[in-house]
């Protein structure tokens, strides 16, 4: 497994075994632990959705957001599983905090406008005109490998205003 310096102005690519960054030298083995630990619990709230374990589900992408409470995909998830169990008050909680940090997040503007249309969840009709629920079969993120820094912000893509 290969790991990304933490480092921001480094990032370098090394072995999630090597004491410390080949390149600059920062100490690794902390960071890669506490780097595996979320994406752990992470892929194993996944597996327990597509299982149907909602409420166990909900617990360890709670821990998640608990330990990365920037991790929007993983506060998507937990409000899935909220949602899934019928929680729809926590899964508005857990989705408005979505928005909170990205305000054009799909799932999460999805959700909430189910929720506040107030529509029981099982009892929407193909060809209603409201958007169907998210479903978690659907929604849920693929599971995290630990190749990439869970810290790291997702790079933008850049937008470059050139003339010829
Ligand atoms: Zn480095």
């Amino acid at each position: 497994m290969k790991v990304s310096c933490p480092e921001s102005s480094c990032q370098a690519e090394n072995d999630a075994r090597a004491q410390e960054c080949r390149r600059c030298g920062t100490p690794l083995q902390s960071y890669v632990r506490l780097l595996q630990y979320p994406a752990q619990l992470f892929n194993a709230g996944l597996l327990k959705a597509r299982n149907g374990s909602f409420e166990q589900a909900r617990d360890l992408f709670a821990a998640v957001v608990y330990w990365c409470p920037k991790d929007i995909e993983a506060r998507n998830a937990l409000a899935l599983a909220c949602f899934e169990l019928h929680d729809l008050m926590e899964a508005q909680h857990q989705w408005k905090q979505v928005l909170a940090q990205s305000p054009t997040n799909v799932l999460a503007l999805q959700g909430i406008k189910y929720i506040e249309a107030e529509h029981p969840w099982d009892d929407v009709l193909p060809g209603s005109t409201s958007s169907p629920p998210p479903s978690v079969a659907t929604q849920m993120p693929v599971p995290r490998s630990g190749k990439k820094g869970l810290f790291h912000k997702r790079k933008s893509p850049q937008r470059r205003d050139r003339r010829g």
